[in-house]
This record gives structure tokens, C-alpha cells and sequence, in this order.
């Protein structure tokens, strides 16, 4: 039987979770909101400095024995925590969407996705390979191994309270590292359940250790200092990866960084429209439009932006707002006031630079953080709404006339995360995947995450890759080994 919202928060552990148990942040307790009402749906503690220290030296106390456990062994780990988190998926559901905003069908969405990169690490455990060879003087063997970087430290951003953590949770444990993990504070709930599936399914002490924090920066500083540390994965703001990155560099720590986005989504005089349409709904409105991969600058051949602007308006403006876990809600708030505000800070300055309104650019009704579904077209190149991430639910719309411009618009921008192209033209779908300087393209379509597929940016939308094969080199060393051998 289904839990009601009380008993599924009931079940939530509200504790650190460190060395295998679960205790008390030494911080006053985080309120946990539900940002369609702005009540508060729990309270967890809040670790500080120290308690990120005590987890640090868990993972620490713990990597020696996990790198040596079979990597069969990792793998059914994620096996069975893939298991049950599919028969959970309910609940995992409800718990994204009450906590986070999004509609409950695109949280049964996240859990499958996110899940997904428990059964493909699980599988990639097994798969961790090295070389054998002759040196090419022929007097030794060159031995080449792949092996766990050490403990790891990931920090987690609020907008897929799932499957952030699973993206990294997943490699690292295939990979034989231990780690801690930092949820972000405005959703954490749903990595404290996972942890405690986690546990059910057999995670050794010390493996995965968990810290929920309202003081982001003054606790992971001196985990990030500790020499023990070997690795840090972050996912969250170029801000904010900036200053990681800086603080890595004193430590020379590897690290992985999944970063903000600009996406650009062009639609060419060629496309068919109402797939285009379609997929900007997908690009633009997963998520509320607070996904890094949210398409935040339509660049729309002059000879169909009306008619896009005008389908797409009508689209955005029959979405129901509402609490994600209404069965008929199909667009949930942004996450606070602060990113309501910016919604219309944006509007408003782009409608000052000579844009026009088709639909939404105000707040809706209610007590959570409601912002109506906003369109924008003939939006000017060089307006302040195409070199910001939006990070909410307002498409703006620039027109142009040759693909060299829609291209020279596209990646005007210091962000590399992802592109959208739609054109029936399949030679210049093939010029396009040269000219869009992104780490990843989806041509003719609005969705490109996939755990199979390397997920990642250039420029300042990050460094190395999650999922995919690639996605487990980031928490491998290549260690080298010679050895003369005089029976060559
Ligand atoms: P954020 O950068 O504000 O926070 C991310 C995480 O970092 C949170 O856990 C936060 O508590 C923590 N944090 C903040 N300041 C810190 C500091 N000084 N030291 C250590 N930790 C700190 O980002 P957010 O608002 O949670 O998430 C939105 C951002 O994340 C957007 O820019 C979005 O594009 C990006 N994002 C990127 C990807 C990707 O894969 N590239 C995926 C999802 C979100």
C-alpha cells in the first residue's frame, strides 16, 4: 500500500550518516521546504567542519578494504540498490517532487534515470581493464592497471536530488573508491534515503558517508584541504565550481566538474515544427527549466519564429501550475523566492531591451514559488536574458537569417554544456555537430541525458564526463608498471 506523505517523511533518516551509522550534526537543524507551499516538510541535522572531518576519516578508514573488495562484489552492491530502489520508485517519487517541486510524473521520470546509473556502474564494475605488452626493446613487460583514485568527496546540487547523487555514488563504488557525499540543503532528503537503501543492501561501514549542511563552504573547505582527499566531483554552478577549482588547485586533487549551462536550440527554416515544438517543451520546461541542460536561447530561422513562437506560447501557457505531487500539475514552482525574483528581474529587463511578451512574465497565485510559463520573441542579440542562465521557465526567442549567424549565435557564450538542433537537412545536421562547441548535441531532439552516454560540458560548463564508458575513468588511476624480464 502507497505511504501518505507524513509516513514517507516519517521514514527519512534525519542524521549524518558517518562510518556506517547515523548521528547527530553537531549544527543547528536544516528545515527541509516544500517549495509549492514554502512549509517546512522535515528537519535534519547540520554537520559542521568537524563532522565533515569524522566523515572524511570514515571513507578514509575504509578505502584500503573496498579497493580490494572483487568488483563483482561493488557491482551487486549497485545491483541490489538498483533493485530496490526500482520496487521504491513511488516513493522515491513523491519524496523528489515534495521536496524539490517538480511534477510527479517527471520525478517517476528522474528516478528511472538516475536508478539507471546504479544498474550501468553496476555492470561497469566487472569491465575495468589494464594492458600487458613487451617494452619495445624487447627486455621487459610494461604492465598497465587501472585503480581506485582514493576517497572521494561529491557535492551534490538541488535541482535532480537523485540522480546527481547517483551519477557519482554509482562510478565511484564500481571503481572501488569510498567517499562522502554533500547534498545540496534545499534537497537532501532524497540522498538520505538512498543511503539508507543503500544500507539495506549491504553498504559496508565507512563506504558511502553522507552530510547534510547549511554551511556548504565552511565545511567542505577543510575536507577539500585534508590530505587524505583524492578526488572531488561536483556538480552545481560555474560560481561555485570556480571556487572548488581554486581550492583543488592548492591540493593538485583531481576533479570532475559537471557546471552550468546556456544552451542554444536552434530551429532552421527546414525543421519540422511540431517536433521542434515538442522538444523545446522537453529542453525548456524539464525540470521546471532548472536543468543545466535547459534550452535557454531559441535561435529560430526568421521565416518560421512567429509561427514557433506562437505554437510554443500556446503550449507554455496550458501548463497547469501546481504541487508537483497533484496527479494535474504539469509545471511546479522554482525552488525560492530569490529564483522567483530572478525570473522577473530577467522579463522585465528583456522586455526593456525591446522584446515582446506572447505569454506568462508574472508570478502565478498561491504561497509557494509560482512563475507562470514565459515566452519571449524578438528578443535582441546582446539582450541581458541570452548571457545569463535562466534556470527557470521563460524562453526567449532571437531570430536569424544564415546557419553561419544561427551558429555565430550559438556559441556566443561562455558555457559549452549542450545544443539542440532541428533541421530536416541531414548535411547540415552533420555541419552542425562540428560548429556547436558543446560537450554534447541533441539533433532533432529536446533530450540527450542517457546513462550509456558520456554527460558532460566544455568551456565553462566543466571538465570530465559522468556515465557512458568514460564515466568510470574518473575515479581510475593509471598505474604503470616495469618489469625487466631476461627471459624475453
Ligand atoms: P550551487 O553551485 O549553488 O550549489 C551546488 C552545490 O554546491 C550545493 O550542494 C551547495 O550546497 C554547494 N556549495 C555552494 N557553495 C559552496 C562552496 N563554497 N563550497 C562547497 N560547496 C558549496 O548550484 P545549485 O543552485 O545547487 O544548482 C544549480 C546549478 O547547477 C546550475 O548552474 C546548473 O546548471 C548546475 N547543474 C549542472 C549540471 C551538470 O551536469 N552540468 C547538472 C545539474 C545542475
Amino acid at each position: 500500500m502507497a505511504l501518505s506523505e507524513q509516513e514517507l517523511l516519517a521514514k527519512v533518516p534525519t542524521g549524518l550518516y558517518i562510518g556506517g551509522k547515523w548521528v547527530a550534526g553537531s549544527g543547528a537543524p536544516i528545515r527541509v521546504e516544500d517549495p509549492a507551499t514554502g512549509k517546512v516538510l522535515h528537519e535534519i541535522s547540520n554537520a559542521t567542519a568537524e563532522d565533515g572531518l569524522a566523515a572524511l576519516t570514515a571513507a578514509d578508514d575504509a578505502q584500503a578494504a573496498w579497493a580490494k573488495v572483487a568488483p563483482r562484489e561493488r557491482g551487486e552492491l549497485l545491483r541490489r540498490t538498483f533493485e530496490l530502489v526500482r520496487e521504491r520508485s513511488e516513493e522515491f517519487a513523491t519524496l523528489i517532487s515534495l521536496e524539490m517541486g517538480k511534477p510527479i510524473a517527471e520525478a517517476r521520470g528522474e528516478v528511472a534515470y538516475g536508478n539507471e546509473f546504479l544498474r550501468w556502474f553496476s555492470e561497469e564494475a566487472v569491465r575495468i581493464s589494464g594492458r600487458f605488452g613487451t617494452s619495445p626493446e624487447g627486455t621487459g613487460r610494461m604492465l598497465v592497471a587501472q585503480r581506485p583514485v582514493g576517497p572521494a568527496f561529491a557535492i551534490t546540487p538541488w535541482n535532480f536530488p537523485l540522480a546527481m547523487a547517483t551519477r557519482k555514488i554509482g562510478p565511484a563504488i564500481a571503481a572501488g573508491c569510498t567517499m562522502v557525499v554533500k547534498p545540496a540543503e534545499l534537497t537532501p532528503l532524497t540522498t538520505l534515503l538512498l543511503v539508507q537503501t543503500m544500507e539495506e543492501a549491504g553498504l559496508p561501514a565507512g563506504v558511502v558517508n553522507v552530510i547534510t549542511t547549511s554551511t556548504s563552504a565552511a565545511t567542505s573547505g577543510p575536507i577539500i584541504a585534508d590530505t587524505r582527499l583524492r578526488k572531488i566531483t561536483f556538480t552545481g554552478s560555474t560560481q561555485v565550481g570556480r571556487k572548488l577549482l581554486e581550492q583543488s588547485a592548492q591540493r593538485i586533487l583531481r576533479t570532475s566538474m559537471e557546471l552550468g549551462g546556456n544552451a542554444p536550440f536552434l530551429v532552421f527554416e527546414d525543421a519540422d515544427l511540431e517536433a521542434a515544438v515538442n522538444g523545446a517543451m522537453l529542453a525548456k520546461m524539464r525540470n521546471i527549466g532548472q536543468a543545466c541542460t535547459a534550452a535557454n536561447r531559441f535561435i529560430v530561422h526568421e521565416s518560421v519564429a512567429d509561427a514557433f513562437a506562437a505554437k510554443l506560447g500556446e503550449r507554455m501557457g496550458a501548463l497547469k501550475l501546481g504541487r508537483g505531487v497533484d496527479a494535474d500539475t504539469t509545471c511546479g514552482p522554482v525552488i525560492n523566492e530569490k529564483a522567483r525574483e530572478n525570473m522577473q528581474r530577467l522579463v522585465d529587463a528583456t522586455l526593456a531591451e525591446g522584446a515582446d511578451l506572447v505569454v506568462g512574465g508574472e508570478s502565478g497565485s498561491g504561497d509557494g514559488y509560482f512563475f507562470k510559463p514565459t515566452v519571449l520573441a524578438n528578443v535582441k542579440p546582446g539582450s541581458t536574458i541570452l548571457s545569463e542562465e535562466i534556470f527557470g521557465p521563460i524562453a526567449p526567442i532571437v531570430r536569424f537569417k544564415t546557419e553561419e549567424e544561427a551558429v555565430r549565435l550559438a556559441n556566443d557564450t561562455e558555457y559549452g554544456l549542450v545544443s539542440y538542433a532541428f533541421t530536416e537537412d541531414l548535411k547540415r545536421g552533420m555541419r552542425l555537430i562540428d560548429s556547436l562547441d558543446t560537450g554534447m548535441t541533441g539533433l532533432n531532439t529536446g533530450l540527450v541525458s542517457n546513462a550509456a552516454a558520456p554527460f558532460g560540458g566544455v568551456k565553462a560548463s566543466g571538465l570530465g564526463r559522468e556515465g557512458g564508458l568514460e564515466g568510470i575513468n574518473e575515479y581510475l588511476e593509471t598505474k604503470y608498471v616495469m618489469i625487466p624480464d631476461p627471459s624475453l
